[in-house]
């Protein structure tokens, strides 16, 4: 079956999903796109041959399309989730499902009432090959239960517009799903300390250490560093009960000369997880195809909004923030 996807918000990531869709994978046609700016929308549809609209909720409810890419400014992502479940289309939203808790729970019980999951939500992390391989050691029981896990995630520098709270809400919020994935449980408490200022930041409280306290007593500590100059860089390791697991650097080959060794490191997000991207849209456009979702859920954009909201409250207040979520519906277990 040749899924019809629709785009909503032809911006950066939008852009690149639709390279992705139109010339990595096969099993879809991206048959409209829509952007609030009409004439980029136009433009980018022009390219792919593909229908343009100004607004999303008219491309949701074209009857050409199957399924939905969401690839807007994070504020638009609620309506449109809601509009393409109201039209019973399996939708993929970028991260953040939606920026409020309030709104992430209107989506879950929209999903809810239709009975079955339509919604994935854009945590491309757990695509990625190193990271599943992460999930299979432990998962597998061969070191134990895991008692703490460490990421890392490095970036050389940030936009002017870059806020400290982002460094909550837009970069450790992919660490965050991590930790909840890996070791397959809940958030209980959120702390976060800020290290000396990096002076590459100015007034940006970064680099900060996130901890967060999970369901079992397990311990999660996430490193931001966004102005650390030398490379793109993702770490992760959890230290078990028997033995440890670590995500391996990933460059290709090694250069040894003048006496040192040399490797890689990716440049940015998008060369980093390149390939995790392609395998997330691909497993979503095998569950779009069967009328469905796969992958992280509409609970796990609640979990991301009401841990980073909490991670937002300790950085600002200094103190531990419990994490109280409401009860997990059943199509989520
Ligand atoms: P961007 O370049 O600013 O693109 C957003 C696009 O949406 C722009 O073209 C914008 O138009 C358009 N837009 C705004 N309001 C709209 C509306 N009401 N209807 C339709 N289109 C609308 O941003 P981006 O970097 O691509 O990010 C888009 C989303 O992807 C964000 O939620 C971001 O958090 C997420 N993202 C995720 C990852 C990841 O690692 N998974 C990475 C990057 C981005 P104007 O320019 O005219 O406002």
């Amino acid at each position: 079956m040749t899924v019809k996807v629709g785009v909503i918000g032809t911006g950066m990531i939008g852009q690149d999903h639709i390279r992705r869709l139109t010339q990595v994978l096969t099993g879809n046609k991206v048959v409209a796109v829509s952007d609030i700016n009409k004439e980029q929308a136009d433009t980018v549809a022009g390219a792919i041959g593909a229908r343009a609209y100004s607004d999303g909720v008219a491309l949701i409810n074209d009857s050409d399309v199957d399924a939905v890419v969401v690839t807007s400014w994070g504020p638009t992502h609620e309506e449109y989730v809601l509009a393409a479940i109201a039209a019973g289309k399996p939708v993929f939203c970028e991260k953040p499902l939606a920026t409020t808790q309030e709104a992430c729970l209107r989506i879950i019980d929209a999903e809810v009432k239709h009975g079955k999951r339509l919604v994935q939500v854009g945590f491309m992390r757990r695509f990625d090959a190193a990271y599943r391989q992460m999930k299979e050691v432990v998962e597998s029981g061969r070191i134990g239960a895991p008692l703490i896990f460490k990421s890392v995630h490095r970036n050389p520098s940030v936009p002017p517009s870059y806020t400290s709270d982002m460094a909550i809400v837009d970069t450790a919020v992919h660490d965050i799903d991590t930790a909840r994935w890996l070791l397959d449980e809940e958030v209980k408490a959120v702390s976060v300390v800020a290290a000396r200022k990096n002076s590459r930041g100015g007034e940006l409280r970064d680099p900060i250490i996130v901890l967060m306290e999970m369901e079992s007593g397990a311990i999660a500590d996430i490193e931001v560093s966004v102005n650390i100059d030398y490379a793109y860089d993702i770490g992760g390791e959890i230290s078990a009960e028997t033995g440890v697991v670590t995500l391996a650097e990933r460059n290709r080959v090694t250069v040894k000369s003048g006496g040192e060794f040399h490797g890689k490191v990716t440049a940015d997000w998008k060369e980093r997880f390149v390939e995790a991207f392609d395998v997330e849209f691909k497993e979503w456009l095998e569950a779009a195809a069967k009328g469905t979702a796969t992958g992280p859920s509409a609970w796990d954009g609640y979990a991301a909004a009401i841990v980073t909201d909490a991670g937002v409250e300790a950085a600002s207040t200094g103190s531990r923030i419990k994490v109280e979520m409401k009860e997990k519906p059943a199509l989520y277990a």
